[in-house]
């Protein structure tokens, strides 16, 4: 057996068994880092032996490789059945959902596409407005599993009158805590971003697609990426927060925000840094702060202020010498 094949086999050996063995302890969800699952997205996976034919196909004699024999079924990756009474690891997290699982799919209803009014409301309107969907968003029992576990409704912060709006997944246990999004590390590093574009929290509108925590049973820390059904129950409230904020620029922090606000499946590794259109409100897809926090790379960070020196341009704001050479070295 040839090295880079007898690895391969070794560690999945080793992560299956220890997805187990965690199994067995009553853990329900484990965290994985987007960046060791990309590999296995069906158009980046190539077993071992198809590496080998792939690497074949570039010598001059050999035929090419046909397209359809690059996606191959991750039969060697699936778990056995589980048995009676034994729970599912849950491994989806940012964007480690597999594609042609039903589970992660988009459910309906889709995400509104039709074209916002931008005009400012007035003060009243808005106000008025925010009031009634911050009411009605506070006694939601949509997902009733949430309501059950939240301690808050995270319903949004900052500005309703912004000219930026950022959009994130989830609460997490300090904004469950808090009611309040992004106070947590990630938060704290969404702040400083925010101020090395030279604005202030207080400035922006920050808010997430899900207004309840993920429920995590059995765990009292822990974090799960949002289902489709909670994201469709919870999509009307943060499409209704931007069609009365009317910012002029959307970031959507990660693939969960993109996700719900488009109704598509996304790989925010390859779409970071494009910008797109929200509604007739430019929108750019960047990473989770928390992404930042397990992968602070200035190269990391380089992509991530590139995106923000992006929407400071949209914004028209001035962007000084110093701010241009940020984690270029
Ligand atoms: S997550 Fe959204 S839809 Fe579900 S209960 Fe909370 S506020 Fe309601």
């Amino acid at each position: 057996m040839e090295p880079a094949s007898h690895s391969f086999e070794e560690l999945l050996d080793f992560t299956l068994k220890r997805m187990e063995a965690m199994k067995k302890e009553g853990v329900r969800w484990v965290s994985v880092n987007p960046d060791w699952l990309s590999p296995l997205e069906p158009a980046n996976y190539h077993s071992p032996v198809q590496e080998r034919e792939k690497s074949d196909s570039t010598s001059p004699s050999a035929p090419p490789t046909p397209r359809s024999r690059e996606v191959p079924p991750l039969s060697g990756l699936q778990k056995p059945a589980l048995k009676t009474g034994e729970r599912k690891i849950d491994s989806s997290g940012p964007e480690t959902a597999n594609p042609t699982s039903s589970r992660n799919q988009l459910a309906a209803p889709k995400a509104k596409t039709k074209p916002l009014d931008l005009q400012k409301l007035s003060d009243q309107e808005l106000n008025a407005g925010m009031d009634r969907l911050r009411a009605e968003a506070l006694q939601c029992q949509k997902c009733p599993h949430l309501a059950e576990s939240r301690r808050n409704v995270v319903f949004g912060v900052g500005n309703i009158n912004a000219d930026l709006m950022f959009v994130g997944e989830a609460p997490g246990m300090d904004e469950d805590l808090q009611g309040e999004p992004f106070v947590g590390k990630a938060g704290q590093l969404l702040t400083k971003i925010i101020e090395a574009m030279g604005l202030s929290r207080e400035e922006v509108y920050i808010g997430n697609a899900l207004k309840c925590r993920p429920d995590t049973p059995g765990q009292a820390y822990g974090n799960r990426k949002p289902t489709p059904d909670e994201i469709a129950n919870c999509l009307p409230f943060i499409e209704k927060q931007v069609e009365l904020i009317r910012p002029k620029a959307l970031v959507a922090l990660g693939a969960s925000a993109v996700e719900a606000l488009y109704g598509e499946k996304v790989y925010i590794t390859r779409i970071r840094g494009q910008r797109r259109d929200y509604r007739g409100i430019p929108l750019m897809p960047t990473f989770h702060p928390s992404y930042l926090l397990r992968n602070s790379s200035h190269a990391v960070k380089r992509l991530v202020w590139e995106d923000m020196l992006e929407v400071m341009e949209i914004l028209g704001m001035p962007i000084s010498e110093k701010q241009q050479g940020y984690f270029k070295k």
